[in-house]
């Protein structure tokens, strides 16, 4: 039910950004065509953009979601790919050690030359590769809650939680953006956890 109105027509630049090879771009082929492509994407062919509409709470959300075309290889991922940027799914490879550390990197990097108030959400990909997992879901979970960020584990491969992130982002920003004075805040957090709950996984702080 709306009570509010809502500008359907607003679109909301959303980026995905992480090190190269942690899925950015098998997440986005995954979220808009729900398959997996395996192998590596080119580094000169990205995708560039992809428009999608979220349903929220029965109002249209629409996200147009920026990939790169491999520029973050040669950390050279411009600064004008963030300023006008609303929201960004920052990743990494739960079998990459390297691309954890280096998310104190990028979320430097964000809060230097983001907007303020951009929606993040920090997710760690590949959770199909259980085997060869080294980041734990509790390293993920310690590092989200030091900068405040909603965390989640995803496969690209599989699917699971690839629909949930970027709805929850979307939810995120529509209630940003039709926020009342008086209305409590949206908890992005709490949105996240129960969700979680309801599919019966993986509880605790997400
Ligand atoms: P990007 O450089 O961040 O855009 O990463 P890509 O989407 O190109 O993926 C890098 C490699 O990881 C490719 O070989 C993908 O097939 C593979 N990959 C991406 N996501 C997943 C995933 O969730 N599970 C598995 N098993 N492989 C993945
Ligand atoms: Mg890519």
């Amino acid at each position: 039910e709306i009570t509010f109105p809502y500008n359907e027509d607003l679109m909301h630049k959303t980026i995905m950004v992480g090190d190269s090879g942690v899925g950015k771009t098998s997440l986005l082929v995954q979220y808009d065509q729900g398959k997996f492509i395996p192998g590596s994407f080119s580094a000169t062919v990205g995708i560039g953009f992809t428009n999608k509409v979220v349903t929220v709470d029965n109002v249209k959300v629409k996200l147009q979601i920026w990939d790169t075309a491999g520029q973050e290889r040669f950390r050279s991922v411009t600064h004008a790919y963030y300023r006008d940027a609303q929201a960004l799914l920052l990743l990494y490879d739960i079998t990459s050690k390297s691309s954890f550390d280096n998310i104190r990197a990028w979320l430097t990097e964000i809060h230097e030359y983001a907007q303020k108030d951009v929606v993040i959400m920090l997710l760690g990909n590949k959770t199909d590769m259980a085997g060869e997992r080294v980041i734990k879901r509790e390293e993920g979970e310690k590092l989200a809650k030091e900068y405040g960020v909603p965390f989640m584990e995803t496969s690209a491969k599989t699917g699971v939680n690839v629909e949930l992130a970027f709805l929850a982002v979307a939810k995120e920003l529509k209630h940003r953006a039709a926020q009342q004075p008086n209305e409590p805040k949206f908890q992005i957090h709490d949105y996240i956890a129960s969700e979680k709950q309801k599919s019966g996984c993986c509880g605790g702080y997400m």
